[in-house]
């Protein structure tokens, strides 16, 4: 059956590109009914951290995108920590160095570097003086008290795979200096533990980003020698996934804030709808179609028709998309999600209260159709449950200057006459008084009104606001906006 792998280095916050490979090779598992395998790669023991491997783990679970294999879940291959399979790598390197698709190398750096120099090659990398040393040569470098590397034997002529995505991509080896696979220590390095994991953990499908490349011309031949010496049963697949870039086509950076994935949860996007917009980052499910569940995508997915070329990371768009899967909740389950991040901003007490509740059944309805992000509730909703408004002094300024108030008064007045407190009575008895009667239009009428009562110029509808604030409430601040 199929098995893939999602394997990121934990250093450093998970961000976009990471989501998009995770998304492509979950959603390429359970199309297949395959199996999706979480492997941390932590061998660079400088760069990982704790903080990082725990944020992985969390952007995955945040995602809604579960493993089969991996931390925490366990599996046939287990441990799935690099830092925790180092005997996995010395057998695997034993097996290689005893074969001869390796050989030892005692040359240093600096030889290298001065033969280059002196033949003029532009070719960076390894020359392969090492390839076939004598016996003597052996024991005169092992005299001198110098320690090999293992060094991979690249192949002569190309390497050619039918990639998943581009078709057929070719390298020539010439290019493709013989490299190492251990320190002279023998620690093994990260050329030879990937592929290593990949063979010995029956990875068939290697589905990953582009700025990978141009290691697979190394991983393949190896890959073949794992095969040859029992240590894998076949070559896996591999494809390589667009390039995300974001302002002026440049490569989507750790430096850009929206390459982090975190920034999303903490904006307020859903889950399922930044999972969405990172879909559409290589791959459409339709031309004329933007927004799909990820069920959905399992269904329509076809590696084949990822789009090579690379992808344009658009907030606008996402933030769009989001809103869209914002409306495909119930109002019910909106509120539920919603509830975290009011309470995050202080508008609703934790846990929340009855009357709390209450109010905010009523008020999420009329914020629904008008929210892209669940952050975007707070300041919408918040004038409805705090004590005393909070002003948003530019539309103060503009919307309750001397005619303002001129509106407000009235308004106070129509309203303090009302007989019963509902939507259309406030509607129609401010639409007498103001447009009516002082001759308004609505936009003028209802504006000031609105930044009285709710603080600021963008609010939930106005009447509605009215009816759920309750009479007292609303004269009280009418009465406060007025001079
Ligand atoms: N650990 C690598 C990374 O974080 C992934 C290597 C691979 O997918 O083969 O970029």
């Amino acid at each position: 059956g199929v098995r893939v792998r999602f394997c990121p280095s934990p250093t450093g916050s998970p961000h976009v590109g990471f989501a998009r490979t995770a998304l492509y090779n979950w959603v390429f598992a359970r199309q297949h009914g395959g199996t999706f395998v979480f492997r941390v790669e932590d061998t660079d023991k400088e760069r990982s951290t704790q903080e990082s491997y725990d944020g992985m783990l969390g952007a995955m679970r945040w995602l809604g995108l579960d493993w089969d294999e991996g931390p925490e879940v366990g599996g046939p291959h287990a441990p799935y920590r690099q830092s925790e399979r180092g005997e996995v790598y010395t057998d695997a390197l034993r097996r290689l160095r005893e074969s001869s698709y390796t050989y030892d190398c005692y040359c240093t750096t600096q030889e290298v570097d001065e033969r280059r120099k002196a033949s003029g090659s532009k070719i960076q990398g390894y020359d392969g003086f090492c390839r076939d040393l004598s016996p003597e040569q052996v024991s005169r470098f092992e005299a001198e008290g110098r320690r090999p590397v293992v060094r991979f034997r690249m192949p002569d002529g190309s390497v050619t795979w039918d990639d998943l995505v581009r078709g057929e991509v070719t390298f020539e080896t010439a290019h493709v200096p013989d490299f190492a696979l251990c320190r002279a220590n023998g620690d093994p390095l990260y050329t030879l533990v990937n592929p290593v994991d990949d063979a010995t953990m029956g990875i068939t499908h290697v589905i990953r980003g582009e700025d990978l490349l141009s290691s697979t011309p190394r991983q393949i031949p190896l890959h073949r020698a794992l095969v040859d010496l029992g240590l894998s049963a076949a070559v896996p697949a591999f494809g390589h996934l667009p390039l995300v870039t974001g302002e002026g086509n440049k490569k989507l950076s750790k430096r850009d804030p929206e390459a982090h994935l975190f920034m999303y949860r903490d904006d307020g996007f859903l889950p399922e709808g930044l999972l969405n917009y990172l879909a559409l980052l290589g791959w459409a499910i339709a031309e004329d179609r933007d927004v799909f569940t990820v069920a959905e995508m399992v269904e329509a997915f076809d590696i084949a028709r990822v789009n090579p070329n690379p992808a344009r990371f658009d907030l606008k768009k996402a933030e769009a998309i989001n809103g869209d899967h914002m409306r495909m909740l119930s109002t019910e389950e909106l509120t539920g999600r919603i509830v975290p991040y009011l309470q995050g901003a202080g508008v609703l007490a934790d846990p929340v209260t009855d009357e709390q509740s209450a109010l905010l059944a009523a008020a999420v309805p009329l914020v629904h159709e008008r929210i892209n992000k669940l952050t975007e509730a707070a300041p919408m909703l918040g004038f409805l449950f705090a004590d005393t408004v909070e002003y948003d002094d530019a539309d103060v300024a503009k919307l309750l200057d001397e005619a303002g108030q001129e509106v407000v008064r009235a308004s106070r007045e129509a309203l303090a006459a009302l007989g019963e407190w509902t939507t259309e009575a406030i509607e129609a008895a401010l639409r007498e008084r103001l447009v009516e009667g002082l001759g308004l239009k609505p936009r003028n009428a209802f504006g000031p009104v609105r930044v009285a009562v709710t603080g600021r110029r963008v609010s939930p509808p106005l009447f509605e606001s009215l009816e759920l604030l309750g009479r007292d409430e609303s004269l009280a601040r009418l009465d406060g906006a007025l001079e």
